[in-house]
């Protein structure tokens, strides 16, 4: 079984595509699965909103699942501005590679090294 990550309809296997929304289709097992038992690590935080995109993009490709939390959105009108973070996160499995390909964009110049790794222990 796949289904479509925006519209969430189920299809068959053989399907690549979702009719309605022209996007490919994830296999549901699976995305099912790493949402309920993966530990979602943080890997990198910057206040670029356009590289953070990149990252995703990147990532993505990659078949790294990941989320953005943006603090634009919940931080205190006070705090906006050069406090505004955004971090990215990914499955903890993915937390190495995620990290190399990062790396990869700030050493080609793809991005700007503005922002930071995050380490946890
Ligand atoms: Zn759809």
């Amino acid at each position: 079984m796949r289904y479509c990550p925006q519209c969430s309809s189920e299809y068959e296997n053989t399907i690549q595509k979702c009719s309605d929304c022209n996007v490919d289709l994830v296999p549901y097992n699976k995305v099912e699965k790493d949402r309920d038992t993966e530990n979602y690590v943080e890997v990198y935080v910057t206040n670029q909103k356009m590289e953070m995109d990149l990252i995703r993009d990147l990532l993505e490709k990659n078949n790294i699942h990941c989320t953005v939390r943006d603090l634009h959105m919940s931080s205190l009108p006070m705090n906006i501005g050069e406090m505004a973070e955004i971090r990215i996160e990914v499955a903890q499995h993915d937390e190495g590679k995620a990290k190399e390909l990062i790396q990869e964009m700030i050493s080609s110049g793809f991005i700007s090294d503005t922002g930071e790794f995050i380490d946890e222990d």
